[in-house]
Formats: structure tokens, sequence, C-alpha cells
């Protein structure tokens, strides 16, 4: 059940090491990257159907097509590892195990949209793993992997600067980053009406999730064929799928999209607790709608199985909840983490996690009564669609789904 390309070397003792690294094929992928136009490598990733791995699932070739042509402005790649979904906790895997396939990713990136620098924003709690990617950054300039010329032959600079970021979950949004590293203060930005790539400072720039970039190496290297052959023809390869709560193995495992949920749970996963019984699984991080135990039965991984169940697969980090849980404090929890996030840039955000975290605490101490359900349900439609960034709609995403879902277990506090 597990296909390991971009965990391949996770279990190697001292993976993270460069000499373990070079040992075992990491870097690979650059001579042959260096025989191909950068718009071949765009084109060969855009035939794999990689897709972005950071929870909306975009197509990564596509965006690096957005980058305008070469002129004098300078060009980045900007490497998104703020991983501050609850429930996810793939990519630190990334920066603890295998860094040096996230530095040849960035490398093989770099070609392919003509950046010569690039930015990973990282996660600020993630001390440890801060220190193991700089570590392993100071190691590939020591090596002269990267800096002037890359392997010390050939003529492209890249650059790399980690950033560590402040702990807003908001600055996991791409132009809330950007402008977190700018500088300012993390408030996403307006999106414009076409297509088109990042600005950074006014320049192009390209923004890409830790996994998404760690994909590329083992396209370069085997071709578009080599990843396709993974996955379903829609979602083709893997993804670094975790699962955490109640489980006998919770953890992070690479599985080819197409999986049933269900044999996920309880192959790799190993099945419930002892004396636990499922009750629902929130797939993809808590941006995503949840799914009943009923559900997770008939739930395939990957992206278009997902949108016909009525959710998503978002970061693939799967929380799971047993029978013992109620699910006025999942809410409850939830909505907290959200009310606190919020950036409150726009009001039916702002405000519509204040109004459902302040009903949530009525439902849970009795004073609620079922038109205070219907209040939550209007409250999350007025967040919908109506605001600056996705957040607000994820937030009536997963709260509606529990209020609509689980409306028995409120009405049980309605009684008390
Ligand atoms: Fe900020 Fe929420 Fe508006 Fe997003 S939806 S910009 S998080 S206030």
């Amino acid at each position: 059940m597990v296909t390991r390309i971009v965990s391949k070397n996770f279990d190697i003792p001292n993976s993270h090491k460069l000499e373990v690294a070079l040992a075992n094929g990491r870097y690979s992928s650059i001579d042959k990257l260096f025989t191909m136009k950068p718009e071949e490598v765009t084109a060969e990733v855009t035939k794999s159907g990689l897709r972005g791995k950071g929870g909306g699932g975009a197509a990564c070739g596509p965006k690096w097509e957005l980058m305008p042509p070469v002129d004098e402005r300078p060009r980045y790649l900007i490497v998104n590892g703020d991983e501050s979904e609850p429930g996810t906790f793939k990519d630190r895997q990334i920066f603890q195990y295998d860094p040096h396939i996230l530095i040849e990713g960035i490398i093989c990136t770099c070609w392919a949209i003509q950046a010569n620098h690039a930015y990973i924003y990282i996660r600020g709690e993630y001390k440890f793993f801060i220190d193991r990617l700089n570590e392993a950054i100071q190691e590939a300039y020591k090596a002269k992997i990267i800096g002037d010329k890359i392997m010390d032959k050939y003529d492209f600079k890249v650059d790399i600067t980690v950033h560590r970021g402040g702990g807003a979950y908001i600055c996991g949004e791409k132009s809330a980053l950007i402008e977190s590293l700018e500088g300012k203060r993390g408030h996403p930005r307006l999106k414009p009406h076409g297509k088109e790539c990042e600005w950074f400072y006014g320049d192009p720039a390209t923004v890409n999730n830790v996994e998404t970039i760690s994909s590329v190496p083992n396209i370069v290297e085997n071709g578009a064929e080599g990843y396709t052959k993974y996955g379903t023809e829609k979602s083709p390869g893997t993804m670094l799928f975790a699962i955490s709560g109640p489980v006998k193995n919770p953890g992070v495992y690479e599985m080819e999209y197409g999986n049933k949920m269900i044999d996920f749970l309880n192959i790799l996963g190993g099945g419930m607790i002892e004396g636990k019984k499922l009750k629902a699984i929130i797939p993809g991080g808590t941006s995503c709608p949840i799914l009943t135990a009923d559900e997770v039965e008939r739930a395939v991984l990957d992206y278009e199985s997902m949108w016909d169940i009525g959710s998503t697969l978002g970061t693939g980090g799967m929380i799971v909840i047993d029978e013992s849980a109620s699910m006025v404090d999942v809410a409850k929890n939830i909505i907290e983490f959200y009310h606190h996030e919020s950036c409150g840039q726009c009001t039916p955000c702002r405000e519509g996690c204040g109004w459902i975290d302040k009903i949530l605490r009525d439902v849970l101490d009795g004073k609620a009564t079922s038109d205070d359900l219907q209040t939550i349900l209007d409250v999350c439609d007025t967040m919908n669609g109506k605001t600056v960034c996705v957040f607000a709609p994820a937030v009536k995403d997963i709260i509606a789904s529990i209020v609509i879902k689980f409306r028995s277990e409120f009405e049980e506090y309605f009684k008390k």
C-alpha cells in the first residue's frame, strides 16, 4: 500500500546528512535537468499532472507557466513550509528526514522558472526542523551544490534563504505569506481577475508547497510517465498522507492516490485502538467538510472522489474521531482556533467566527435553542464566497458539515 517516491530515504539512518543523501540518489536528477531547457522541464511537470500538495491541489506545471518571460527583473521561488493546518504534519517529515530532496527540488524548479533565489517560509514553531533544514542548506553551499554554480559546474545560480514565520495560521495562505515575507502584516491580498503569477516586492514569483517541490526531482529523472504510472488518471502520483487520533499506528505514509480511506485507516493506521469505534474523519486538515463513518467506508483518496463525496482531500492530514467524542466539543475546539486565527480583514470572517464561537459556548452551557443552530448555519452562509481569502469558506465547510451531520448531538444539549 505504501509507495515511496518522496519518502524513499526516510528510513535510512542519517538520511538528512549530505553524504548519506548523495549515496542514496539525491541530486541525481541534476545532470539530466541541465540537458533540458527550462520550458521543457515545465512541460514535463505539466504532463505529469503534479498537483499542489499544500491543500488546494492546483496543477503545478500550469502555475509555473504563469511566470512572465524573462527580463531584467529578479524572479523568485517561494516554498511554503508554514504547515499550520491542524492535523497536518507531513512537510516536517521532509525537513527532518530528507531536507536534500527539497533542495534538489528547489534547484529543478528554479531552473524551470528561471529564478535565482528561493525563500523557504517555515512555520516558526518548527525550531528543530528549521535547524535541520539550515544545516542541510549549509552542507549544500559548502559542497558547492547550490550558490553561484549548481554542482560546481552548471552556470546557474541558486541561493536559498530560510525565513521563520511568526506563528500565524493565515500566513500559510500564499499571498499572506508573501506579505509576511515582505515584512508586513500577514494579510491575504485581493485576488486578480485573471490568472497571473505571484508578486514578491513587485517582481514575479511562484509559490509551491514543500512536498510539491520535493516531488519534482523524480519527474525530472523519470519523466512524466514515471510519475503517472502511480495514482489515478486525474490525480496522478503519490502523496504523504497523515493519520492522527485514536488509531494504533498514527503517522505519515506515502501512498499513490486512489486508495480507499477505510483501507488506509485499517491497514497502515492499524485500525482503531482497542475499545474505540469510528465516528467520523476530518479528511485533510480541519478546513475540509467532515465525513461520517458511513461516508468513510465509501471515500477514495483522490481529489475527484473526495469532491464527489462532498469533501476535499486538502492536505491529506486525516483526523480520526471516535464514538466517545462529543461533536459539539469538536466544533467548539475548531471554531476557537479559527476565531483566534482570522486575520480580521473581512467582516463576515472576523465577526462570523466570533458569533459561532459564542453560540457554541452557549450550546455547551445549555443556554442555546434550536434557533441558534439555524443562526450558525446562516452565519456560515454569510461567510461563504464573500471574503478576500478562502479561510472563511473553509470555516463554513467544517462547521456547517458538523452541525448538519451531527445535529442530534447538538439537540441533546437543548434538553439539559
Ligand atoms: Fe482574513 Fe478571514 Fe478575510 Fe481571509 S477571509 S482575509 S482570514 S478576514
